[in-house]
């Protein structure tokens, strides 16, 4: 909290779908076994991060949760699977001075009208923060819910069960609602009211079809808002990564593996992150499908200079397109015939 009220956090998220992409994880389930055969992997890819200019190592706990481990078979794995994301996160956390946060997620069995399904929601909750909680996270992550209940669920879960700040985002979907059918701006205020120290949204939309919907979430509450896009281009039409067709493919799904197409440059980050930041959003990332570029340039946009920045372009010395005067004119003046 402090280090907000000085100016805005950067947190990189969207860690599974960057693994996806490398190899190391499968698409379908997307449960970062990873973390038991690669830690490794793991690690490099907090540091790559936080290289990129993330203030926050996130463990790795998003799909680690009791549901998911059950679908692929892999209940007997939940704790260590647990304590090793958050052993993994805390080392390069203490080692590069960023926040160390916790993270819980959407169940996919939450159910308003099922007493069963809350009861093993509560339970899911309840391990995995007491697990964050034992690690000694400095916060804790309650991302991509679709349902309103389900993040206060998640959110009671933090309270009572460790003693650190929660931040308390939520995915909208084509209807631009919460599955309930409450507003934003609805349910950004009744999680402020039960103590989210910060409230907003995440995944599922890009920075076109998010940003719209900060300013009313802005003017809804008195505590800080998140924004942790996906960084796909997303329209009015198919206002999520989940909606988005590609006619290059016979207007079929691009999600999850076709999003290629659709990935925002590095330009478009930038502008949402100073747009989002203008509008008073102060603790930003990028949610699936975010690479170290996206956050570097985010970073950049927010006046930072992180690690990573080094090696930010310069084009002044390109063979064609250059300016500096050792570029040889046999390779600028062909430039128009590119
Ligand atoms: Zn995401």
């Amino acid at each position: 909290m402090k280090r907000l009220a000085a100016g805005p956090v950067i947190c990189a998220e969207g860690y599974v779908f960057e693994l996806e992409r490398r190899g190391y994880l499968q698409a379908g389930a997307f449960v970062p076994e990873v973390l038991m055969e690669h830690p490794e992997v793991v690690e490099q890819l907090h540091l790559d991060f936080v290289r990129a200019g993330s203030d926050v190592t996130e463990a790795l706990t998003y799909y680690v949760h009791r549901e998911k481990l059950r679908v692929i078979g892999r209940e007997k794995d939940l704790e260590p699977m647990n304590r090793i994301a958050l052993a993994i996160a805390k080392k390069v956390a203490r080692r590069t001075h960023t926040l160390f946060a916790g993270d819980i997620c959407n169940t996919n069995i939450y159910d308003p009208q099922d007493p069963k399904a809350l009861k093993e929601v509560e339970a899911i909750f309840v391990e995995q923060v007491s697990w964050a909680a034992d690690a000694g996270v400095d916060y804790i992550v309650a991302e991509t819910f679709s349902w309103g209940g389900e993040a206060l669920m998640a959110l009671e879960a933090i309270r009572k069960h460790s003693k650190v700040p929660a931040v308390v985002t939520f995915a909208l979907h084509r209807e631009g609602k919460l599955r309930e059918g409450w507003t934003p701006a609805e349910t950004c205020r009744r999680l402020e009211a039960a103590g989210a120290a910060v409230v907003g949204v995440n995944c599922i939309r890009g920075p076109a079809t998010m940003l719209p919907i900060l300013k009313r979430i802005r003017k809804a509450v008195k505590c800080e808002v998140a924004a942790l896009p996906v960084p796909y281009r997303t329209t009015r039409a198919e206002p999520t990564f989940q909606s988005l067709t590609d006619p290059c493919c016979g207007g079929s799904r691009a999600f999850p593996t076709g999003l290629d197409p659709f990935m925002c440059t590095r330009g478009e980050i930038a502008d949402f992150g100073r747009a989002a930041h203008a509008l008073g959003v102060r603790y930003l990332g990028v949610c699936c499908g975010a690479g170290p570029h996206h956050i570097r340039a985010l970073a950049e946009a927010l006046g930072r200079h992180p690690e990573a920045s080094r090696y930010s372009a310069d084009m002044s010395k390109h063979a064609f397109f250059g300016t500096d005067k050792r570029i040889r004119a046999v390779q600028t003046t062909f430039r128009s015939r590119l």
